[in-house]
């Protein structure tokens, strides 16, 4: 702490006058050791609550990819088992029955397939491939895959390709459904006779890598400005209706946003309600050519000898 010496030479007043300043500094001193005492511990109980919530949403995570992991075998069972009562020659009215149960059964499947994909993306389970990614194959793969929704509402489906593209390593089961979650959309919410386009374009190009930015265009119904902000999270719909309307869970977009950021990239839209919407997503795709699965996998008697290390004495 500092101290002022007070030289003999000074008047009374003066030196009283010192004092009480002194005193006073000291007064001070001790209140900011004090605060300052406060905020370190106000700082160290902030950084423990919010390891504490991170810890908990790992494991709400966890638990939620744990149990749409269990659910769906029996699910499958269910639907497996459903689909061959219909085949075994029923009556017309359990015939209904049973496709009712199908039908409920694949939604079923479709959201915990959903919820898992993106309770493992947060609980950083999600490991992405390294392949040889080509890149306008899997623009077409979706195209190919909606085709036959586009037919029967008359859309009209176009492809631009991306030109520079480098031999590229990536994930392209993950690409393709990023894509497919927004060409889905695209023609769910685009009335018969509208137009649907997919762009693919080079944002980047570096050493090592290029910045692909995937792109769909509709002529569909498009998005209010204010709800633009949120259709991007889980559960969230521009209109709760649209459920009612339209079908779907409400998670596609949370997951392709969040595949494009495992990717190294982002995921936008722009929108004019009537008019038409512009979603995309952005991926950093490694340049390099194809590699060789063979040396990745372990050898099979090492495979046996880890098992029998890790789980030894256990059935
Ligand atoms: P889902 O389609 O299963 O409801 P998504 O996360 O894929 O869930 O989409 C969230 C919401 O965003 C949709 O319910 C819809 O309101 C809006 N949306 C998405 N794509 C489009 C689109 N191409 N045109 C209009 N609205 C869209």
């Amino acid at each position: 702490m500092n101290t002022t010496t007070i030289p003999d030479e000074l008047n009374y007043a003066e030196h009283e006058g010192l004092k009480r300043a002194q005193g006073e500094l000291e007064r001070v001193q001790g209140e900011a050791a004090r605060a300052t005492a406060e905020l370190n511990r106000v700082t160290a109980e902030l950084a423990q609550a919010k390891e504490a919530a991170e810890t908990a949403n790992l494991a709400k995570s966890a638990f939620l990819a744990n149990t749409s992991h269990e659910i769906r075998t029996p699910l499958n069972a269910i639907i497996g088992m459903t689909h061959l009562l219909l085949r075994s020659g029923v009556n017309d009215d359990q015939a209904q029955r049973l496709d009712k149960i199908e039908t409920a059964g694949q939604h079923l499947l479709e959201i915990l397939n959903a919820v898992l994909d993106l309770s493992k993306i947060e609980a950083g389970k999600l490991s992405l491939e390294r392949t040889r990614v080509a890149v306008n194959g899997v623009v077409h793969n979706v195209v190919s895959m909606l085709h036959d929704r586009a037919v029967a509402k008359a859309l009209v489906i176009s492809e631009e390709v991306a030109q520079g593209l480098a031999p590229l390593l990536g994930d392209p089961t993950r690409l393709q459904q990023a894509l497919l979650n927004f060409g889905s959309n695209a023609v769910k919410f685009t009335g018969q006779g509208g137009r649907v386009c997919f762009r693919t374009r080079v944002m980047e190009d570096t050493p090592t890598d290029q910045l692909v930015r995937f792109e769909v265009e509709d002529t569909g119904i498009g998005i209010p400005a204010d709800k633009l902000g949120q259709i991007f999270s889980a559960f969230e719909q521009a209109d709760s209706s649209t459920t009612r309307e339209y079908g779907g869970t409400g998670l596609g977009l949370a997951i392709t946003r969040k595949l494009a950021q495992l990717m190294g990239g982002s995921a936008g839209v722009s929108s004019e309600p009537g008019v038409g919407s512009t979603f995309w997503f952005t991926a950093r795709l490694a340049k390099g050519d194809y590699m060789p699965i063979t040396g990745l996998l372990p050898d099979p008697d090492a495979a046996e000898s880890i098992i029998g290390e890790r789980f030894a004495g256990l059935r």
